[in-house]
């Protein structure tokens, strides 16, 4: 197990979101934003793992949502919180500097019921963390507790899959998007974890939030603009995917990328579909 080897990756996700904010100038505004949250997710990724070492708390007892180890967390979460207050649109600026005056009784509170409910659908298929905290609260959470999440899920044991799961088989939550990555002459789709973004196997023709599986009742919809972003819609359901494709953009990096794609967000809206999960920055 290679520790660390995420850090790498935070320096692919900033590079690609400077490059899609220049390319995609419309989207320019939530990439710059995304790019410094990234740069505060790296720090704090480093800072994790120097001081967690192989083995995150999490993790511990057979479940990747353990305890939270508040005694790392809480000291690095004041300057998340600024950086967001820095950076971010007027709503989620004010948030967060309501939540920074409000303490650590409060952001206890908060990463917790984060961390236990995070991306896990309620009897409806909605994200449960979603729909109880807000759009703008659950970003606060989300965007600190995702490193760590992560860290945690990289030092938990791969589990046996003995079907293709809905859900991520190490924490429980929806998927946030799709990838297809090259294999053979074509490509494997896997699903991405909003929580913990584990990715695991999930077969092509099958809708992630039902089980539809007739072709005819999963239409995919690609933009002129974005040819390497596939909206995989269900009618049976009216859920839908974004999938990154990484056969048609190998440069592509599936989290910075889906932020690029508004126009597609407005479309799946105006035909009525729902997306599964909501990306980072909630659409
Ligand atoms: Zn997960
Ligand atoms: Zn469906």
């Amino acid at each position: 197990m290679t520790i660390g080897r995420k850090l790498s990756e935070y320096d692919k996700s900033i590079e690609r979101a400077e490059e899609l904010a220049t390319e995609y100038s419309f989207a320019a505004k939530p990439l710059l934003f995304y790019r410094q949250i990234l740069i505060a997710q790296k720090q704090l990724y480093s800072t994790l793992i120097k001081t967690l070492g192989k083995e995150p708390t999490s993790g511990k007892g057979g479940e990747l949502r353990g305890q939270l180890d508040l005694a790392v967390l809480l000291p690095n979460y004041l300057n998340f919180l600024s950086v967001v207050q820095e950076n971010a649109p007027e709503p989620l600026a004010r948030a967060a500097e309501e939540l920074s005056r409000q303490g650590s009784n409060e952001w206890t509170r908060l990463l917790g019921e984060y961390w236990a409910l995070g991306g896990m659908p309620d009897e409806n298929g909605v994200s449960r963390s979603s729909e109880g905290l807000g759009a703008l609260r659950e970003f606060l959470a989300r965007g600190f507790l995702q490193g760590y999440a992560e860290l945690a899920a990289e030092t938990f044991p791969e589990p046996a899959m003995d079907a293709t799961p809905y859900i991520c088989p190490k924490c429980d939550s929806l998927p946030v998007l799709g990838v297809l990555r090259p294999e053979g002459d074509g490509g494997k789709r896997f699903l991405r974890c909003a929580f913990c973004s584990h990715e695991w196997g999930f077969r092509r023709i099958l809708c992630p939030a039902c089980g539809e599986e007739r072709e005819d009742k999963l239409p995919v919809y690609v933009a002129e603009q974005f040819p390497h972003i596939r909206v995989e819609c269900c009618d049976t359901c009216k859920h839908y995917l974004r999938t990154i494709d990484l056969t048609k953009n190998g440069n592509a990096v599936p989290e910075a990328d889906d932020l690029a794609a508004i126009p597609l967000t407005l479309w799946a809206q105006e035909y009525g579909y729902k997306r599964i999960h909501t990306n980072l920055l909630g659409a």
